[in-house]
């Protein structure tokens, strides 16, 4: 354990708090004294609160009104590097403190004492005779030497029942003990036989190994196709790391955090590692919290949050689909855990392992840069093959009015249904999402601010521009020619899709799949893998289906419009397009049958299409680099939403004003604002919301110029005001 400040029983010491307060509260240290880092519960008021020793007290306080601690929790205190992780982070997201520290606490019962429960070791008796079943259970408890379990783990573990590890109790074989609730995990062996590594990926292995075993910072983008073995890859780096004694995280969309992974964790250590995601138990987020903090976890499988665990010592952080959007966490503490992995790796001298088919553009560039290595798996493993790619000239298709399938598509479809296998459309609009275009003269809205074509949303009876959320009424005359009535919508969304599906194959059993018409992460993960299972001939999807999931009767994919992430109307449109359409392709075909990749154009000819079919990914980066260079956006510019909400719109809007004209510090920086317009989702649970947009140049001091432009801003009442930085999403 690391050495850490102590303080004396009745020394004045500065106490973070969970709760939303703008600075740490002086306290007196606790009967016994206290650590650094010590979590504690503190009164305020009437309550008593958790909070953390944060440093000395700033000793601004009357001492005589100083309240002493309460108590110290029975739990590893916060190290110096988390504690500098928070702030860190706090600073760059522009969260306060406090409000980081929430998110490194959530785990039930943080503040309970250490709870017993009953558990079984090897007893000094021998049963009376050896079945195949005892046999079992006892190879189990010494299997796992030094650790208890209680008698249904045990029961589990040996594939037996209950009624057999009670026998062994029974006549002493086992013998009961009281032990804490919280056991730590088992031990995992980074030495069991992994799978025989092809050359690509042996090497690969063997310099992330290296880099794990140098015990220092770096980040590596691990680049290959589905299927190429990143995963494999990276569970040789999580070994060397086990080997090494630390810790290792590895994220992963929480769509992705399958039974299916964790099995093949298992398969490769000989144990399952701790688990920690939204679906998981309390009582096991319970026990990931506190042996995570004790070191007695040796890898943690986790959704963007595990992040925030109190790691004691570690060494290996894995992104894995590191360009999924889902690791950027929008409301509350918005912050991207992939950004934020490199930032908790650089303070604590460990490794980070982004792996993905289709990088982000940012991850892409920090490679070029040189600021990450790159490493590169070329094939697929074994007899999968990439699906074949090629684009139906739209130009040439004959299609009735408001149709998007064409007769190419449909007949692919078509002898798909035949056989018995999946096709799957994909289409990233949600709801209806047409364009709005002039009939007479072809023109369409730009939006004011960006230039950028604006979108119809049904729900809102508006345009909308998606770069900066202003929103306008769909206008009469067309604003390029004037002539009036022609303006009118355009283009499918995937719910108008559906209903030209189920026209042209009224047997077909069809599945759309689109984030906004499902309840929970939960719920679209079982129709996923009803889904995967055979439970549908066509799947209508959004970029939802994009996502590590493995289709194995999928053998057709049809890229509705291919064009549509071209026209610029989001800021990362091309790039979502090319890492969608590969990764959707790569859904296809992924088991023994060859997959077939359709993607209807009207402009075939285009850079981007041509280096989706032709597979020349690096040209296709180069080029949207260059677009972003040019126009000063992400990754080469910087950008940050604010979202102000409120009960009442006047109020809401007053203060987004008011922010607006008092941009004295942002200008300084030579910062842009655009807006206020109402936020897309215009009202959330009866919240009416409002954004502001910035604009700034690369290599700007943005968080300081924000935290000095919102400081003045007066929230009153229940007006909120969150920051975004780096926003992903425009919604
Ligand atoms: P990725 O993470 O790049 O999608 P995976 O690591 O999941 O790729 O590999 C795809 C499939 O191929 C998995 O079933 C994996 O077990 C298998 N595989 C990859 N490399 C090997 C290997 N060297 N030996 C045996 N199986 C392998
Ligand atoms: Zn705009």
């Amino acid at each position: 354990m690391q050495e850490q400040a102590f303080f004396n029983e009745g020394e004045r010491v500065g106490v973070l708090t969970t709760q939303p307060l703008d600075r740490v509260l002086d306290y007196r240290a606790p009967e016994g004294g206290c650590h650094l880092g010590a979590y504690v519960e503190v009164p305020l008021g009437p309550r008593r609160v958790l909070g953390v020793i944060w440093g000395p007290g700033a000793g601004d306080f009357d001492s005589a009104k100083l309240r002493p601690v309460n108590r110290v929790l029975d739990v590893a205190p916060m190290r110096d590097e988390m504690r500098q992780f928070l702030s860190k982070s706090a600073d760059y997201t522009l969260t306060p403190l406090p409000a980081m520290l929430r998110l490194a606490t959530r785990a039930p019962g943080l503040s309970d004492p250490v709870s017993m429960r009953k558990v079984l070791r090897l007893g000094s008796g021998l049963p009376d005779r050896m079945t195949d079943a005892r046999t079992r259970v006892l190879a189990a408890v010494e299997e796992f030497g030094g650790l208890a379990f209680t008698a249904k783990e045990l029961a589990d573990l040996a594939g037996v029942t209950s009624s057999v590890v009670k026998g062994l109790v029974k006549q002493g074989a086992l013998r009961e003990e009281e032990a804490p609730r919280d056991l730590p995990y088992p031990r995992l062996d980074p030495d069991l036989p992994g799978k025989t590594l092809t050359e690509d990926q042996a090497a690969a292995a063997n310099t992330l190994g290296e880099a794990v075993a140098g015990g220092r910072y770096g980040t590596t983008l691990l680049k290959g196709v589905t299927g190429s073995g990143k995963t494999e890859v990276y569970l040789e780096a999580v070994a060397a790391t086990l080997r090494a004694g630390r810790q290792a995280l590895v994220l992963l969309p929480e769509i992705a955090l399958t039974a299916e992974f964790l099995k093949r964790v298992e398969q490769r250590f000989g144990a399952t590692p701790a688990e920690w995601h939204s679906g998981a138990t309390m009582t096991e987020r319970r026990r990931v919290w506190r042996m995570v903090g004790q070191g007695k976890a040796q890898l943690v499988i986790g959704a963007r949050s595990a992040l925030f665990l109190p790691y004691q010592n570690l060494g290996l952080i894995i992104v894995d689909e590191e360009h999924d959007t889902s690791y950027k966490q929008d409301e509350g503490v918005c912050y991207n855990a992939r950004d934020m992995a490199v930032l908790r790796a650089a303070m604590c001298s460990a490794q980070v392992v982004l792996a993905s088919a289709t990088p982000s553009l940012e991850t892409w560039a920090n490679a070029e840069a040189g600021k990450y290595k790159r490493l590169n798996l070329a094939a697929r493993f074994g007899s999968a093959v990439l699906p074949e790619m090629r684009a139906i000239d739209m130009r040439a298709e004959k299609l009735p009015a408001s149709t998007w399938i064409s007769p190419t598509l449909k007949q692919a479809m078509t002898a798909r249904i035949e056989r018995g296998e999946q096709s799957l459309l994909f289409l990233n609009r949600r709801g209806f999402a047409p364009v709005t275009i002039c009939r007479a003269c072809g023109g369409h809205v730009t939006c004011d601010h960006c230039d950028s074509r604006m979108v119809e949303h049904r729900f809102m009876k508006r345009l909308m521009c998606h770069q900066c959320g202003e929103t306008k009424p769909v206008p009469d005359a067309c604003p390029t020619c004037q002539v009036e009535g022609k303006m009118a919508p355009v283009g499918p969304g995937i719910e108008r899709l559906g209903e030209e599906t189920a026209a042209l194959f009224p047997e077909a059993r069809i599945a759309v799949l689109s984030s906004d018409l499902f309840a929970s992460a939960r719920a679209l993960k079982q129709r996923i893998e009803e889904i995967a299972a055979g439970e549908a001939d066509i799947i209508l999807g959004t970029q939802l289906v994009a996502k590590g999931h493995n289709f194995p009767l999928l053998t057709l994919v049809g890229v509705i419009d291919a064009d549509l992430g071209l026209q610029g109307s989001d800021l990362r449109a091309a790039e979502r397009t090319f890492q969608l359409m590969r990764q959707v392709a790569g859904r296809a075909g992924r088991a023994d049958k060859p997959g077939e990749a359709l993607m209807q154009t009207f402009q075939p000819e285009h850079p981007v299409i041509r280096a989706i079919l032709s597979g020349d990914e690096e040209a296709f980066w180069r080029a949207e680099a260059a677009e972003r260079q040019a126009a000063g956006v992400p990754p080469y510019g910087r950008m940050a939403g604010i979202v102000l909400s409120g009960p009442e719109l006047p109020a809401v809007m007053d203060l987004g004003m008011a922010l607006a004209r008092n941009d004295g510090p942002l200008r300084q920086i030579g910062a842009q604002v655009f807006g206020p317009a109402p936020a897309p989702i215009a009202r959330i649970r009866g919240r009416h919301r409002v954004r502001l947009l910035i604009k700034a140049s690369k290599g700007t001091p943005l968080q300081d110029a924000i935290a000095r432009w919102i400081k003045p801003a007066r929230l009153k009442g229940d007006l909120r005001l969150s920051v975004d930085i780096d926003p992903q999403n425009f919604f």
